[in-house]
């Protein structure tokens, strides 16, 4: 048995979020992890996020607080992890899979005809279809988090081609 929840997940962790903890799973997909939700305990080799008191149990993340940022900010700090901004906005808030890159072709019809004229770039979720484009919602994103406390360095509009997911944003995020 391993022991030091770093050890256990190495690179970029993954949860399962406890069903009374929408909200933070949201927001934990806005950062670009993968969070499953609801959930009623952990899988292997993911962290289990809970208000509950899990005893002693490796792989659990007990929160606290209830206000969702400051959740956050517990999740982070107690696995040592900082938001990356590059993975910000790089998942679908609705089923937690990565967006792919689509063209403004493949998007006519279901954006706006002023987004589809001005936004730079698009993507798509591979599973439920919903488009996500470039906007200044990820700039209000990026204040609520530094407002609270959660480092994010707002889009960037000298990263290349690897990078092309950090600077969109979700229709729907409200
Ligand atoms: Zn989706």
């Amino acid at each position: 048995m391993q022991s030091g929840k770093q050890n256990l997940h190495p690179a970029t962790p993954s949860f399962d979020v406890d069903g009374t903890l929408g909200r933070l799973a949201k927001w934990l997909r806005i950062l670009g992890f993968d969070a499953a939700y609801p959930c009623k305990g952990p899988s292997k080799g993911r962290f289990f996020v809970t208000r509950r008191a899990v005893p002693d149990q490796l792989g659990a993340v007990t929160v606290s607080d209830g206000n969702v940022f400051r959740q956050l900010k517990e999740v982070l700090e107690e696995l040592g992890i900082q938001a990356d901004p590059g993975q910000l906005m790089s998942r679908c808030l609705h089923c937690n899979v990565p967006v792919v890159a689509a063209t403004s072709a493949a998007v006519a019809g279901k954006v706006p005809e002023r987004v589809l004229k001005t936004a730079a770039e698009f993507h798509r979720c591979p599973r439920c279809g919903k488009v996500f484009w470039e906007g200044s919602h990820i700039e209000r994103i990026c204040k609520r988090l530094e407002d609270a406390g959660i480092p994010c360095s707002g889009p960037r509009t000298d990263v290349g081609p690897a990078s092309a997911t950090s600077n969109i944003v979700v229709s729907a995020l409200r």
